[in-house]
């Protein structure tokens, strides 16, 4: 007896019906005084440039199926490499007028985080961020100890401190060091005279999330100064749900704890990621005296780039795709 066979049914090689996981993106090149008329034509291109070739370095990681961690380290080292952005090449000067760098890292799925402050030979202080979290018992290091830590490693690219030094930089150092002769509590008042760190939070296809922060600190900065950059909870945060990048007024940054924050309020309140940047870039940094801003992302590919000063640099891909870059209260 001759049954009715079922047709068979073949293994489809590829589905291509079904999108890729989403991935996204997001930087920031520092919040700051940013005056429109100010900011020249080629400044503002050369700015967007830089902030291009960030993008570009960390989606080519994400699209090709790598880690946040590796496209957020990616971005960061094409800003520290850039001499437009406050890190690495183009860091501003402490008071002895030389260069004293910050950076950490911290990856969401598995709460590991990993920083720096104070390295003065470091090309890329992100990628020793990183070499802390990966390849020591630590979190975090400082100074002689850190550098100290590099010399172990042959991956860790080393300069001579002049390396960092650019024309601009130096001449804010000298009206930071003019104002200061004139009025020392001028010299006190550091509202929006800072601008040009960098950060980069990012969603991978696996849904994990990283975040990295990197800065030369602040202009004039003294007696071994550290801001909120490379510690963990105030300039860099990243868990489960979402990771966070905060630029600005360093020690009201580390008074708010501003990247927990505004990652704490998601996850107990249930505030949207858009919502928990206002409420601690709006209110509570501005309501203690200070000013910045921050990006941040979640786990849904859904991106916040919140600031109280005039400008943020800033650039984005969205899990659509869709890209651009930013520097003043446009979209
Ligand atoms: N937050 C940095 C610091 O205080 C400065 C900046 O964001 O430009 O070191």
């Amino acid at each position: 007896m001759c049954g009715h066979r079922p047709p068979i049914a073949y293994p489809v090689a590829m589905d291509t019906t079904t999108p890729n996981p989403p991935v996204a993106l997001v930087i920031h090149g520092g919040a700051g005084v940013i005056e429109r008329d100010r900011l020249g034509a080629d400044d503002e291109r050369e700015i967007r440039a830089g902030l291009d070739a960030a993008l570009d370095a960390g989606q080519a990681v994400l699209v090709r199926g790598g880690s946040a961690l590796d496209a957020v380290e990616a971005a960061v080292r094409a800003l520290e490499d850039s001499p437009r952005f406050n890190a690495g090449h183009g860091a501003v000067y402490d008071a002895e007028g030389r260069h004293e760098l910050d950076a950490s890292v911290m990856e969401g799925h598995t709460r590991r985080a990993g920083a720096v402050a104070g390295v003065t030979t470091i090309r890329n202080p992100v990628s020793l961020a990183r070499a802390v979290m990966e390849h020591s018992p630590h979190v975090m290091l400082i100074g002689a100890g850190a550098e100290a830590f590099a010399d172990t490693r042959d991956d860790i690219a080393r300069e001579p401190n002049a390396y960092f030094d650019t024309p601009h930089r130096r001449a804010e150092l000298e009206q930071a060091q003019a104002r200061e002769r004139a009025d020392a509590d001028a010299a006190e008042n550091l509202k929006g005279k800072y601008f040009g760190t960098v950060g980069a939070v990012a969603l991978d296809a696996q849904g994990h999330i990283a975040t990295a922060t990197s800065t030369g600190g602040m202009t004039n900065k003294r007696w071994g100064r550290v801001g909120d950059t490379p510690l963990v909870g105030a300039g860099t945060w990243a868990d489960g749900r979402c990771g966070v990048s905060g630029t600005g007024w360093g020690e009201f940054f580390i008074r708010c704890a501003v990247a927990h924050d505004i990652a704490a309020r998601v996850a107990y309140r249930g505030d949207s990621l858009q919502a928990a940047a206002e409420a601690v870039i709006l209110d509570a940094v501005p309501g203690l005296g200070g000013d910045g801003g921050a990006i941040a992302l979640d786990r849904d590919g859904n991106i916040a780039m919140v600031f109280n000063t005039s400008g943020m640099y800033r650039g984005w891909v969205r899990p659509d795709g869709s890209r651009g870059t930013a520097i003043f209260g446009e979209a």
